[in-house]
């Protein structure tokens, strides 16, 4: 029952009406018996300063921050976890002794995700990542910091590959599809495939990477968790790599935010199970995530 001890939680964006976060956070929440509840506020472009004031003013137990108020936001707060300094962008604000800190829990989200539900871990790992924006940043970073031996960045774009493989540090390269060959872990981190189908004009061009270069041993990522399986799975599967789609990304990244805000153990089956009912749900209603 929601009271005027009840903890409030939100995240922040525009768009923002769509996002998982509320039923993924909500389920945490109520599998954990909290008295907290998380909403969704749109904040209009230009306004992240002042999402974080009204935190600040309306002693919000926590902030999620999603485009495209990354950057705002992480100009806004007290102060910053080396992680959201490095990127440059903020997804999740919490307190800590009076203070508002800024972090960024899309690399740990992603690196969590695969240990924690497939075993595996990137340290000594050569790895090729298509896709240089936010995501492709945080997971660059967290690729680096955790011990991979070789990232390699593919991008459309130059220069977001070069940013991205700055980040990775002394094993981070600018790359090519052909890396892939060789690659442990092969990462989708552009929104290609979200089409669902090969060639999906939706996607806006195809993946740069022949799918003949997968093969058994290698753990395939796709960011994307709508669909569950994209062309780049489905080709992974087939040639018997391991194949990971992005939904235990996005569960961890929240899973950490919540451990911010609340101190406490993140139940990550409640949040997967509601994070799955809700996507099935939408499927249903309109077919869209
Ligand atoms: P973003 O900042 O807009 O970056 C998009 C990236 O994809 C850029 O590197 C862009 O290249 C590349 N790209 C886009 N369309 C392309 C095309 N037609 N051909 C070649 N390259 C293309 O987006 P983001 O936030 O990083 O998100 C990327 C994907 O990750 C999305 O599918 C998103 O849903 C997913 N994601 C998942 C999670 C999760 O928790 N699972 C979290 C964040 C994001 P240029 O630099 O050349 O433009």
């Amino acid at each position: 029952m929601i009271s005027g001890d009840t903890r409030v939680a939100a995240v922040v964006g525009n768009p923002v009406r769509h996002s998982l976060s509320p039923t993924i956070v909500n389920a945490a929440f109520a599998a954990t018996g909290l008295d907290w509840v998380y909403t969704a506020f749109e904040v209009a472009n230009g306004r992240g300063a002042d999402a974080v004031v009204a935190m600040r003013t309306l002693g919000l137990g926590g902030l999620s921050v999603t485009m495209p108020h990354k950057g705002s936001v992480h100009d806004a707060v007290d102060e910053r976890t080396p992680v959201a300094a490095d990127l440059g962008a903020v997804n999740c604000v919490f307190w800590r002794d009076g203070r508002l800190v800024g972090d960024n829990t899309d690399g740990a989200g992603f690196l969590d995700a695969l240990r924690l539900d497939h075993g595996v871990d990137v340290a000594g790992r050569r790895c090729v990542l298509i896709g240089a924006g936010g995501a492709g940043r945080a997971v660059a970073r967290a690729l680096g910091s955790a011990g991979a031996a070789d990232v390699a960045v593919v991008n459309r774009s130059p220069a977001p590959a070069l940013r991205a493989a700055e980040l990775a540090g002394e094993h981070g390269r600018v790359g090519h599809a052909h890396d892939a060959a060789a690659a442990d872990l092969v990462v989708n981190a552009t929104p290609i495939g979200m089409g669902g189908t090969p060639g999906d004009p939706r996607d806006g061009g195809p993946l740069p990477l022949d799918p003949a270069s997968l093969r058994a041993g290698q753990v395939v990522v796709d960011l994307i968790y709508h669909p569950d399986t994209t062309p780049l799975l489905a080709a992974a599967a087939a040639r018997g790599a391991t194949a990971v789609n992005g939904l235990g990304m996005l569960v961890h990244q929240a899973a950490h935010a919540f451990v911010r805000w609340t101190g406490g153990t993140a139940p990550i089956e409640a949040m997967v199970d509601a994070t799955r009912r809700e996507l099935a749900r939408r499927a249903l209603v309109d077919g869209s995530p």
